[in-house]
């Protein structure tokens, strides 16, 4: 992680921040006996504290909306792939078809007023892992304007949070990753008080006979998603949307995410990169995007 801040109450801001990132990592981590999300795996019961609660309800709310593409139940086909405790394997088919029962959003009971979660199922677990960083993020731009910071930028694991602007008011400069070679980048998007956040299947995975398994699951499938795209960045003001979102666009694959983005595209934009080595990049940002390639833009349409 990385945090930028300005002004007379930078330091503090930022060490709030440290701590409040320090915070939600207990909380929601599944790796963490004591989390809430992992008691909750454990015993399939949890009253979550405010902040896990707004995470798993917006979780809920976006596996709806995306028809599934993102959702945070894929635990335990995420365990059955290995990437829990980096003891990798490929799974048969039918093992993966048999954990698919258990990611069924129909079966959790989520009572929004005092955080109480339920599973319908036995072995059914939760996973956040898709959707917390852009929450944290989005939540400390908050807690910088707290402190009367209103220029900063905040870095997680790759997942960029602008706060305002660079102190002489100009955009902050947000580099796209290139997948492809390291330290290179897609382009820039020129940002204030957005997130930009970037998924893509480069980013972790395991190789078991010169084939790549990655870590971002077709949820229809088991499968790591495997539909054209080698990445999707989201642009939004909302840094929540915006994570689960490049989660889900990149399993839906290019034309799909494309009618999404028509659909919604009043909430975010993308640039996507896909497998043949094209950039989209959808109107809304065509003049804040720049790139020493050639890119297509995705018009709306009436
Ligand atoms: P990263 O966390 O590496 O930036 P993502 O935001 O795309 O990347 O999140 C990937 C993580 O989300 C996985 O490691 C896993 O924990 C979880 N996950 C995997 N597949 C899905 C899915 N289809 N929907 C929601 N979460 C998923
Ligand atoms: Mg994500």
């Amino acid at each position: 992680m990385r945090l930028t801040a300005y002004g007379s109450a930078a330091e503090d801001a930022v060490e709030a921040a440290a701590s409040y990132i320090e915070n939600m990592d207990a909380l929601m981590s599944t790796g963490l006996e004591t989390s809430e999300i992992a008691q909750l795996n454990a015993t399939g019961t949890m009253m979550l504290s405010a902040d896990s609660a707004a995470v798993m309800q917006r979780a809920i709310e976006i596996c709806h909306d995306t028809d599934g593409a993102f959702n945070p139940l894929m635990y335990p086909v995420m365990e059955a792939w290995g990437f829990p405790s980096k003891e990798y394997r490929v799974p048969m088919q039918d093992e993966l078809e048999e954990l698919l029962t258990l990611t069924d959003i129909s079966q959790v009971q989520f009572h929004e007023a005092d955080g109480q979660v339920s599973f319908g199922i036995d072995g059914m677990k939760a996973d956040l892992g898709g959707i917390a960083k852009g929450y944290t993020s989005s939540q400390i731009k908050e807690i910088f304007n707290s402190f009367g910071v209103t220029s900063g930028l905040v870095t997680l694991g790759g997942n960029v949070q602008a706060v305002g602007s660079k102190t002489d008011g100009s955009p902050w400069r947000v580099a796209v990753q290139n997948p492809e070679s390291e330290g290179e980048y897609l382009g820039v998007l020129e940002v204030s008080d957005k997130a930009v956040i970037t998924s893509g299947g480069y980013e972790r995975y395991f190789e078991e006979d010169g084939k790549k398994y990655h870590h971002i699951m077709d949820p229809d499938s088991g499968y790591p998603a495997e539909n054209g795209l080698t990445s999707v960045t989201i642009v939004s003001e909302d840094g929540t949307l915006a994570d689960a979102l490049s989660t889900a666009l990149f399993v839906m694959g290019l034309e799909n995410a494309s009618d999404y983005w028509q659909e919604h595209s009043q909430q975010f934009d993308a640039v996507f990169l896909t497998e043949t080595g094209t950039i989209l990049v959808t109107e809304g940002i065509e003049d804040i995007f720049s790139s020493g390639y050639a890119w297509t833009v995705i018009e709306k349409e009436s």
